[in-house]
């Protein structure tokens, strides 16, 4: 692409003006009609979210987007930057990026008249045209919008000058994408001005009206409860979105999944081979899910698809612990690893004052036992592993642990051949980590269903005979060191 360097060049290339919501119009229509994914990496808003966003970007509207925390709402408004043009040819030197054809701030519009032609043209690439800003009670008129600077009056220019105006974050991203996060946590006086620019065109500041036809895309992102609550936006800034879209969690516990694989940062450093069975990121999804039906949890603040995302991370450093730990050559997490969700979990969930009674360690651990079982009884039916139970009903037992050896569970494995089904069902191979991370599993599924029974010894866990079961007999009782006795 040519870019011309002044005026002249760009008036002689054929380049035309076009309002951000145009640009972004246009450029959608282009990809829509070329048949390319316009939302790139969002998953699970095919039916809901896209096709709304696309009827606002259609319709040239501000965009208000309202849902719980973790919706990917900020991820949303970055992608649509991508709809912008590569690159945009802006007035040389401006604070605002002014259209080079019809400059709007005071220095622009007199360096246009006394340079014409020769008025310098600068390019600024798509990405830098996005501004965001969190909001919170003490976010200013100043930050958002401009202030006095001191300096400029002390040099002697009036107030009447625009020019002693410090621009703020938003006439900064003039020419672009504005996101605003929280908008209901901003200040009335904020909103106020906030409105004013982007409805009028102008701005009180410090008591003086500076006048900014600005042009953008505002986004802005909210907790439903919080917008809907009452007085916490004015009505005219209300009235400004014309359209709302609303976000929500993957209603699949696969979208869930697909997330976690595309943002965890799994990349273990290590050459040890890593797999993560498919029942523990279905557990670590299942989880969630029963975190976002659970009464105690707060749901007006959500459950973000982020805790899905910590808790595999934090599990799978668990395993990748024990890897190093023991040497091995595998990186398999296990059901034994699974107690690093209580640390991640920590913070990402909010327990309701209703439910103060119990630790969230304790809800975090109810909950996770649910996910298991659920998961547990999608893959096998009890019946189907009465040969396990039978080996502990004669009196075995197994002692797990994160820190157990893989190569431990083996010998367990060997007498009960029904175990090696049980890892087709799974879709597993009989390496060592894998034997032991479905041993583990269906220990613990086993155990869910009151068919064995477990008890807790300092960072063991021992699965035994239930308590139903016929009195053991001793003959299989086997010698301690070889993991299970
Ligand atoms: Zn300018």
């Amino acid at each position: 692409m040519n870019k011309s360097q002044t005026l002249g060049e760009l008036r002689a290339s054929g380049w035309i003006y076009r309002s951000v919501k145009k640009e972004l119009m246009e450029n959608m229509v282009a990809r829509m009609t070329a048949k390319e994914i316009l939302f790139p990496g969002i998953l699970g808003y095919d039916e809901t979210v896209i096709p709304e966003m696309e009827n606002a970007i259609l319709s040239s509207h501000d965009i208000l987007i309202l849902g719980e925390r973790g919706q990917a709402k900020s991820r949303l408004i970055r992608t649509l930057v991508q709809l912008l043009d590569d690159w945009m040819p802006a007035v040389g030197g401006c604070e605002i990026l002014d259209n080079p054809f019809a400059p709007i701030c005071h220095e622009c519009r007199i360096r246009a008249v006394e340079m014409g032609d020769r008025l310098p043209i600068i390019w600024i690439p798509r990405e830098e045209r996005f501004g965001e800003k969190l909001a919170t009670p003490d976010v200013s008129v100043s930050d958002l919008i401009g202030d006095v600077d001191p300096i400029k009056v002390a040099e002697g220019r009036y107030l009447s000058d625009e020019r002693v105006i410090h621009f703020g974050i938003l006439p900064r991203t003039n020419r672009g994408i504005f996101a605003i996060n929280e908008l209901p946590d901003l200040s009335e006086k904020v909103q106020v001005s906030l409105f004013n620019i982007l409805e009028e065109g102008d701005v009180q500041i410090k008591g003086f009206k500076v006048r900014l036809p600005l042009d953008m895309l505002i986004v802005a992102t909210a907790n439903p409860e919080d917008y809907t609550h009452r007085g916490r936006i004015i009505t005219p800034l209300k009235d400004r979105y014309s359209s709302q879209v609303r976000t929500h969690y993957p209603i699949k516990r696969e979208i869930e999944m697909d997330i976690v694989d595309q943002e965890a940062q799994a990349n273990v450093s290590s050459d040890r081979r890593v797999l993560v069975p498919g029942y523990i990121k279905e557990v670590i999804a299942g989880l969630t899910f029963e975190a976002r039906q659970c009464p105690e949890i707060n749901q007006s603040s959500g459950v973000s698809v982020r805790m899905s995302i910590s808790n595999y991370e934090s599990v799978l450093a668990s395993a990748h612990k024990r890897a190093i730990r023991l040497n091995e050559a595998e990186i398999v997490p296990r059901i034994s690893d699974l107690p690093a969700v209580f640390a991640s979990s920590r913070g990402k969930i909010e327990i309701e004052y209703a439910g103060e009674d119990q630790t969230e360690v304790e809800i975090v651990d109810r909950l996770l036992r649910r996910a298991i079982r659920g998961i547990f009884d999608r893959y096998f039916r009890v019946e189907d592993l009465e040969p396990v139970i039978r080996i502990f009903d004669a009196g075995a037992s197994v002692e797990v642990s994160a820190d157990s050896p893989s190569s431990q569970y083996k010998d367990f494995v060997k007498q009960v051949p029904v175990l090696r089904e049980a890892l087709k069902v799974l879709g597993l191979s009989d390496s060592p980590g894998q034997l032991a991370s479905a041993t583990e599993f269906i220990l613990e599924g086993l155990h869910l269903n009151q068919k064995l029974n477990k008890e807790l010894r300092k960072d063991k866990t021992v699965y035994k005979i239930s308590p139903q079961a016929p009195k053991p007999k001793p003959t299989i009782k086997r010698e301690r060191g070889e993991g299970f006795h």
